[in-house]
């Protein structure tokens, strides 16, 4: 049973150079309880995809094309209020800049009790406010946070990123998510806590069972916490599957040439080097497959047509190389 099935979505921006197709007939599934990274240079549209799941896009974008069934239920077309209704309960969004995502006039325990009320609400549960501080006490705790009463008491500005992340993925906890979006969740922290955060997600989800989409450009992090691994590039779905074998062997030239270019490789053994050449202009993408200006096997077919996608196993590969 699959908790999210993203099926052909196109997602456009309308910007004063032109429309931008920021994803293309994208295609792809999150299962219950599997973790999912999105990988991709800046510009590749993950960003773009974890906003449309929970209907957060901007205003100048629309759903173009395609469908987005979450949990049963077509999000494209959903009105203001369902998706109000599903935000949070049905699919959480952590962000880069988690700040964002706490209100700073309230503090942590007031936010965190509203989150169960929310909960209740949905499910028919009846909330009981001593039972709720209970519970948010044990989830304070279970995100590895050692003083869970004296970080209740204070305010958002009082704590620190990694505390704050570890708020915020206690709160999804809380809310008991189908499906955990995690939005570069660890940039904004320094090396050691970045560390922490994901060994933290790693062992909730173990434990919880929790789907989890986890956007990112570091395929190191994908690989850390991911069953499968889907790279995206230009806004399109480049290749596809277990994270061990996307790392170990991938296929998609674009794929290699982003685990070449890990600094410390998961590979450690693998050359370092840098991605030639830059991401396309996405308002007027290249012709044929949107690599072949910086591909190193280009052939003429690849100027010409865009490639199909190329199922092998359990794999998803979109290149004339294959198939
Ligand atoms: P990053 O890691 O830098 O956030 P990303 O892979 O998440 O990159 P998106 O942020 O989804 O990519 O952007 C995909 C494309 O859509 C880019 O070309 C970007 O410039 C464009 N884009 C994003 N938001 C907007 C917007 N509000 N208006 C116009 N274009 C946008
Ligand atoms: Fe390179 Fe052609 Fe494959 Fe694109 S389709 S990645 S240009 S070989």
């Amino acid at each position: 049973m699959s908790v999210l099935e993203v099926r052909d979505l196109v997602v456009e921006y309308s910007t004063v150079y032109g429309v931008l197709r920021a994803i293309n007939h994208l295609s792809f599934e999150v299962g219950e309880a599997e973790s999912v990274g999105v990988v991709g240079e800046s510009g590749s549209g993950k960003s773009t995809l974890g906003l449309s799941v929970v209907r957060l896009l901007p205003p100048n974008a629309r759903y173009a094309g395609g469908s987005i069934i979450l949990d049963g239920q077509e999000v494209t077309r959903m009105s203001n209020s369902e998706a109000r209704r599903i935000r949070g309960t049905t699919a959480f969004m952590i962000f880069q800049d988690p700040l964002n995502s706490l209100n700073p006039v309230k503090k942590v325990s007031t936010q965190l009790l509203e989150a169960v009320e929310m909960r209740c609400k949905k499910l028919g549960e009846t909330y009981d406010v001593e039972k709720a501080t209970r519970e948010v006490v044990e989830k304070i705790r279970d995100v590895r946070i050692p003083d869970p009463e004296l970080i209740m008491e204070r305010y958002p500005h009082q704590l620190s990123g990694g505390q704050i992340q570890r708020v915020i993925i206690a709160m999804a906890l809380l809310m008991r998510p189908k499906l955990l979006i995690a939005d570069e969740p660890t940039s904004a922290l320094d090396v050691t806590i970045q560390a922490q955060v994901l060994k933290l997600m790693n062992d909730l989800k173990k434990e919880y069972g929790m789907s989890i989409m986890l956007i990112t450009h570091d395929i190191s992090v994908a690989y850390n916490i991911s069953d499968r691994i889907m790279v995206m590039y230009a806004g399109e779905l480049v290749e596809l599957g277990s994270a061990d074998g996307v790392i170990r062997s991938p296929m998609h030239p674009y794929a290699k040439a982003l685990i070449a270019s890990i600094p410390r490789g998961v590979m450690r053994d693998a050359p370092l080097e840098p991605i030639r050449g830059s991401p396309p202009n996405m308002i007027h993408p290249p012709s044929g497959c949107r690599f072949h200006p910086r591909c190193p096997f280009v052939m003429d077919v690849c100027r010409r047509e865009e490639p199909r996608e190329v199922h092998q196993d359990a794999r998803v590969v979109r290149c004339y190389l294959y198939g």
